[in-house]
Order: structure tokens, then sequence, then C-alpha cells
């Protein structure tokens, strides 16, 4: 396949040039001051992104996967009771892992293409005894939004911790780290931060460190110990040099780039620019005559879709519209996983991407079998 197609994946996305250009820069000592400047920079820039002044960013060489698995690490230990808001694949991805770091561990689970409301989630919480509780903000499994404000609001009622799975959000879709009281929020860099993949970022609020430097036995993986990180974040962000384990340089040199371009565009018109899109690609989709997974839109996400194939075609779609040049992804969620595909439109994605998306979809549509006509989807967006 040519390189120049269109990746529109829900993550790694399509990067700006500029981004890519400091990936591929001279690779610095992580001693250097002008990248002990940008690393300080980044993590300056993730306060603002995540609208958390008072809260700790770390940024670490791993996925978000490793992220999920800091935040668990750091919080729960042996015994402890935790609660899963379960909105698809990701929200069974920290339920494995809250349980193998010894938390007990409750879900409250809703039918796929769903998510638990908060009074279900207020009346598992009111039971008691719970230490923490995980939401997974845009679960990519389903392209399903979890209404994270309200649930924050819950879990606040009855003191217990919020962690929340921003994996497929930060950037994309609101978030108020501080103003929502979360405790500790990650994502990764290559969705909507718009930076390639290979780094795992989270944000932790005073108490979430409190919580860390009280545990009555150490963090037992050195290398997700907020403590180990902490005074490492502390010299960088002062510009002071300090070293725990090497740090990806060409990848936070390129991470403090695209966190750059957030701050210019203003989260505020950031995520106005991903609500407006995401309309207009309902409307495509619409007009397409493809379902969308989720069950409606007030539980949709803005930074994907997931979308039931329609009847008569199954997963070599996929492989049409790579064809028409526009890379697009399958089903994840395990019990749907032949019967429905993803399309990311998240960090970067403009109109044109979407126009060509669309117009990729349409055509491959026609190549399976299901007739539609052309450029409705596309007219459709408006
Ligand atoms: N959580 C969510 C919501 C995700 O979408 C993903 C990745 N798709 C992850 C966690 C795991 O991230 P990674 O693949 O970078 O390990």
């Amino acid at each position: 396949m040519s390189e120049r197609n269109l990746l529109m994946i829900p993550g790694p996305i399509e990067f700006e040039p500029s981004v890519l250009r400091a990936l591929g820069e001279k690779t610095r000592s992580h001693l250097d001051p002008v990248f002990m400047k940008a690393y300080g920079r980044a993590i300056k820039r993730l306060r603002e992104v995540f609208l958390a002044p008072t809260a700790q960013p770390f940024v670490v060489a791993g996925s978000g996967t490793l992220a999920m698995e800091m935040a668990v690490a750091n919080l729960v230990q042996p015994g402890d009771k935790a609660l899963v808001v379960n909105s698809g694949y990701f929200s069974d991805r920290i339920g494995t892992m809250l349980e193998r770091h010894g938390a007990a561990v409750t879900h409250a689970r809703a039918d796929v293409g769903s998510v638990p409301s908060a009074a279900e989630v207020d009346t598992v919480l009111a039971t008691g005894g719970f230490k923490l509780m995980t939401i997974t903000h845009v679960d990519t499994s389903t392209a399903v939004l979890a209404p994270v404000k309200e649930l924050a609001a819950v879990a606040k009622k009855h003191g217990v911790l919020v962690v929340v799975d921003g994996v497929c959000s930060v950037g994309g879709e609101a978030l108020e780290m501080d103003a929502w009281g979360i405790d500790v929020a990650f994502t990764a860099s290559q969705k909507a931060l718009g930076c390639p993949p290979g780094l795992a970022i989270l944000l932790a609020s005073p108490k979430a460190l409190a919580t860390s430097k009280a545990r009555t036995r150490p963090v037992a993986a050195m290398y997700l110990d907020f403590a180990e990180w902490l005074p490492i974040h502390e010299a960088y962000e002062a510009e002071r040099p300090s070293y725990f384990a090497t740090p990806p340089v060409n990848l936070i040199m390129a991470l403090d780039v695209s966190l750059g371009h957030l701050v210019d565009e203003g989260m505020g018109a950031r995520i106005e620019r991903h609500a407006k899109l995401a309309n207009s690609v309902r409307a495509a989709w619409q007009a397409l005559g493809l379902r969308p997974l989720p069950m409606d839109t007030a539980v949709s996400a803005n930074t994907l879709s997931a979308l039931y194939y329609p009847p008569g075609v199954d997963a070599a779609l996929v492989k049409a519209v790579a064809a028409e040049g526009v890379v697009i992804a399958g089903g994840l969620h395990p019990a749907l996983k032949p019967k429905y595909f993803r399309v990311g439109h998240m960090g970067a994605v403009s109109r044109a991407d979407l126009v060509t998306t669309v117009s990729a979809i349409e055509r491959a549509l026609r190549a399976c079998g299901h007739p539609v006509e052309a450029g409705r989807g596309v007219a459709a967006l408006g």
C-alpha cells in the first residue's frame, strides 16, 4: 500500500508534520538544556490540557496500559475495594489489573453501547468501603462516552478516589480534572494529544500523591512508583538535571510541540472543534444508513465512531476502505467484534479528512455490494 494513505483509526492518528520533525531531530542528551526546557514546558502544558493546575504530571516511556498500571500500582494495596464503572473492553482491562494488584473489584455494568448511570453507581457506592472508582471516559471498543463529571461527583460524595482512563478522550472531549474532583487521569501520546505512540501520561491530584505516600508497603514495581518519578519531574520542571530512567528524548521533544498546538488552539476551542466534526460525521453515517453502536448521542464519543456493518456487509469493508486509501479499524469488543467497525476522528483531524473518509466508505460499501448513492454521506457532512 502507498505510504500516502490516511490513518483514521482511533489511535495512532495522523500527526502534524511539525511534531514528526521534532521526533526526527538529532537525539540530545537527556541533560541537554534544550531538552530540559522542553520536558519542563511539556509538564506545565499538561496541567493546561487537563485543566489541572494543582496536579502533578508524570510522563514516562510506555503506552496507555502502562499509565493505567501506574495509577493502579500507586493507589491500590491488597484488600482495597475498587469499583469499575464498566463501559467495555478497556474497563475490563483496568478491572483485571486491579485484581492482579490485589483489589477486591466490583463492576457496575451496562449493556454494550451504554454506561452505568450516576444513580446506579451511587447505589453501589452506598454499600460502603470503596477506596477508588475507575471510569473509562471514552471506551475505544464501543465509542461510548461516560458522564465523568456526574460520576465523579457521586464518588466524591462517598469519599472515593476517582481514576479516569482518558486515553481516548484527553484533548478531544471536555475533561476538567481539578473542577470535577478527579484524583488520577491518564492518557497516552498517540491519540488526541497528537504525538506518536510511546508515552504514558498521568496526572495525579495532591490527594492521589498523598494516598500513594501513605502506603503501608512500597509500590512493588519500581518503574511505576510515583515516589521515584516525582523528584525527576520536579527537577525537569525547574530545568535542573536529574536521572532515574532514561527518558525517551525525541518523543518528549515531539510531545512538547504537539502540546504547544493544543495550548495555542485553546482547550475550549479544541473540544468544540471535535464536537462539530463529530456532529457532521454522525450526520454522514445516518445518511448512509450506518447504525452507531452507542445507544444514543448523549453517550456518543466525539473522538471516534463505532458503526455496525449494514446487512450483508462484513469486515471485508475495512479492507475495501483501505483499497480507497483510508485506514480504519475493525471491531474490538469481544461480544460484537465481527459486527462493527471504527473510525477515529481526533487530534489534527480536519474536515477534508472526513470528506475523504466518508467518500472512501461510500465507495467501499458499493464495492461490498451494498448500494449507497454516490455523494450522499459527503453531502450530509455539511
Ligand atoms: N484505555 C483506552 C480507553 C484505550 O483506548 C487504550 C488504547 N486503545 C488503552 C487504554 C490502552 O492504551 P495503549 O494501547 O496505548 O496501551
